[in-house]
This record gives structure tokens, sequence and C-alpha cells, in this order.
């Protein structure tokens, strides 16, 4: 018989570590936008039996015995995926969205291959070229970004590249740009030049599931996705495509990238994807939205510069320089951190800064919202966090504004009181 002992017994040196993080995930209120709070229901599908199982391969095509249920959870991610999005075909093993933009760029190009997507210090994702990642490192990346004025793509430069550099894919989707991408214009763009059109979802698919943002579905021939961020459910990834890329997205998760699968997660994938098609997730996913144009809105109001003037989806950035010309996004964001509200610094388009530094923050909505707050909280929230930025030197400010946040914070928790952080 397996070790049947709760944790606390078996490694309480552990126990103690989740323990305390879920009292910090209580605690803060948390403002990364790739974070969400995941369900119990989430949580037994990740931590169950389906671990023990090794299935390379496919559904009905295994190189192992004994997968007839596994078979079965995977069918239903599968069926789930494409039904909610509107896919011809998915594949739900990836581990992560890194490996599935991996798997999705060696399913159709050869190394030394052209990519054009955005470039990292304007909202695009590591994977998106950076010269550390496999990314970069295998493929010859080419970057637009958004246009000076109104800090939005500038889709006539997007083209110009494409025809200047001939990329055999052009990638569209980001880690930090707040506003609606023309799906159909960039598939205009990729048919100009015969290239491949890789949507990453990673950030919006959630919004996507629930009617919250447009679907590229329709226009790409493969996207890309996390279904840990706006999706709310366990850590992965999964891949969309046009029926002609299916053999070739599936030999590229595995054997190409990947070994076995998690099956724990593909079965905690299924969940959150059966989860995302409810008529309440559609509700939740437009408070994500409303509640981001909120908290910008509150924000602006308190005149600290929103970049591009506002949002479409779950996130925004903003410009510290316009209420401090001295404060970095590695200031604020460690001052915030320390006074309850967890985010993340982030480069703005053009900064003069580092990227470890930065002069801006970027800001998400689908945590808070998962935790049950409002527009009025939003508004609230807005204004703690400028005056907390103005005021910082000032202790009895500070004092006074910090209480309100953790009095948020208590009134919105992520979890009960008595949840230990497992299951
Ligand atoms: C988060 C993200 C990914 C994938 O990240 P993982 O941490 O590997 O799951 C990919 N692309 C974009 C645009 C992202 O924001």
């Amino acid at each position: 018989m397996s070790d049947m002992r709760p944790i606390e017994e078996v490694d309480p040196q552990l126990a103690e570590l989740i323990q305390r993080e879920v009292k910090r995930q209580r605690d803060q209120i948390h403002l990364i936008a790739s974070e969400n709070y995941v369900s119990y229901a989430t949580m037994q599908a990740s931590g169950s039996v389906l671990t023990n199982k090794y299935s390379e391969g496919y559904p009905g095509r295994r190189y192992y015995e004994g997968c007839e249920f596994i078979d079965g959870v995977e069918s239903l991610a599968i069926d789930r995926a494409k039904r909610l999005f509107g896919a011809d075909h998915a594949n739900v093993q990836a581990l992560s969205g890194s490996q599935a933009n991996m798997a999705a760029y060696l399913a159709v190009l050869e190394p030394g291959d052209k990519i054009l997507g955005m470039a990292l210090d304007q909202g695009g994702h590591l994977t998106h070229g950076a010269s550390v990642n496999f990314s970069g490192r295998i493929f010859e990346f080419f970057g637009y970004g958004v246009d000076r004025e109104t800090e939005q793509i500038d889709l006539d430069e997007v083209r110009r590249l494409a025809h200047e550099h001939r990329p055999q894919m052009i990638v569209a989707g980001y880690s930090a740009y707040s506003r609606y991408i023309d799906w159909a214009a960039f598939r205009e763009i990729a048919d100009e030049i015969g290239a491949v059109f890789l949507v990453d979802a990673a950030h919006i698919i959630g919004l996507i599931a629930g009617s919250a943002h447009p679907n590229p579905v329709p226009h790409a021939h493969i996207v890309t996705a996390t279904t840990h961020k706006a999706l709310q459910g366990a850590r992965g990834g999964i891949i969309l495509c046009k029926e002609e890329f299916a053999k070739a997205i599936d030999k590229a998760v595995f054997p190409v990238v990947q070994g076995g699968a998690i099956n724990s997660q593909i079965a905690a994938k299924a969940l959150g994807l059966e989860q995302a098609s409810r008529a309440e997730f559609k509700t939740y996913a437009n408070q994500i939205v409303r509640n981001a144009k909120v908290l910008a809105g509150a924000m602006d109001d308190e005149g600290l510069r929103v970049v591009s003037g506002g949002t479409d989806n779950h996130m925004f950035l903003v410009d510290l320089r316009s209420i401090d010309t001295e404060l970095t996004g590695k200031e604020a964001s460690q001052f915030l951190d320390a006074h309850g509200v967890t985010l993340n610094r982030n480069a703005i388009p053009f900064d003069p800064r580092p990227p470890f530094i930065t002069s801006g923050l970027r800001l998400g909505t689908p945590a808070v919202t998962s935790a049950g707050m409002m527009q009025e909280q939003m508004v609230l929230l807005g204004k703690l966090i400028v005056e907390l930025l103005r005021k910082r030197i000032d202790p009895y400010s500070v004092n006074l504004y910090t209480g309100q946040v953790r009095e948020l914070a208590e009134a919105f928790p992520a979890y009960p009181a008595d949840f230990p952080g497992y299951v």
C-alpha cells in the first residue's frame, strides 16, 4: 500500500511552506496579470492518482497498456477544447505555454527559419525570440512594435516588415498589450507572403472562452494558449489548429518536444475547460474586463498615465513617470508588495530604463475578479495604489492606506481561512 499519511506528518517543513503561501495568497491583493486562483475541484484533479500513469502517444494510439481511462480523460479535454473555441483540432499535452509554442514552431518550421513577432520590450513573450530563450537560439526573429503616439500596434508597419523580411511565420498575441488585436488583418498579411499565422493566446484565452474578447481560432492556422491564466484552470498549455496542421502539431508535442504528458494536469485542464464553458464563466470573463477598465480609469483619474489610454482586456500598463519622474517600476512594485498589493514591474513602450528596473507596472484583474471584487472595489483599489505611491515617504499616509488595502483583502479572500492550501 502507498504511504497514506498526510503531508503534515510526512514532510512538515514542506507543509508549512504551502500553508504560508496560501496565507500570502489570502492576505495580499493580487494584480499579476498572468495569475489566478483555481477551484478546489481543479486541485483535486491536479492532485489525483492520474499522475502515476504513463501514456506516451495519443488516445487510441498508445505506447503503453492500461490507458483506457487516461484515453477517456484526454479525449474529454480535447473535445471540450475543440467545442469551446470552435477548433478543428486540439492538443492538450503541452506542459506549459512555452512548450506549446516550441511545439507549434517545430511543427511547421525548420531551424533557422524566420518569424515575425512583437519585440519583447514592446509586449512580446520570452518565447517570441528572446536571445536567452530556445526561440531566439533556433529561429531568426524580427520584431514589430507599437506606434510611439498611440502605443497600439501599427498594422502598416507589420505589413512593411512582413514584406521586407518574408518570414515563414507571423506571431500575434502578447504578454503586455491591452488592446484588441485585429486577427483578420494579421491573417491577411500572413497570406500576402505565404506565412503561417500563429496566435499566442496565452493571456487572453480565458477572455475568449467567456466571449469577452474576439476569437482568433477562425483566423489563425495555429493558436497556442495556457490554461492557468485568465482561464482559471490548472497550469499547462494547449494548442488549437486547423485540420491540415493536426498531425504535425501532435507529432511536434510528442515525441519532438516532450515524452509522457502529465495526466493529472490533463484531467485538471479538462475540468477547467468545462468550467470555462458555463454561463457563469461568461459573466466572470466580462467582469474581468470591466474591472480592468474601471481600475485603469480610476488610476488615470488620479493622474497616473495608462499606456495607450486604456484597456480592452484584463490588463494594462501604467507609466510611473507621470506621477514621479524618479520612481522606477522596481521600486514601485517592491513597495506595493510590502504594503499588500502584489504586481509586477514592466517595461512600457520605448522605456528608457533597463528591463530589470523599468518605468512601468503591469496590472491585471483575473485574480481579484475570482476573489469577487467588482467595480466599486476597483475604484477604491486604483485610488489606494496611486496614493500609496505618491505618499510613500509619508509614514502616516502609508499606514492609513495600507490599513485600507488590508481591509479590502480581508473582505475578498482567495480561499477560506481554514484551507491549508492543498486537498
Ligand atoms: C505566459 C505566456 C506564455 C507561456 O508561459 P508559460 O509560463 O510557459 O506557461 C506564452 N506566451 C505568452 C504571450 C505568455 O504571456
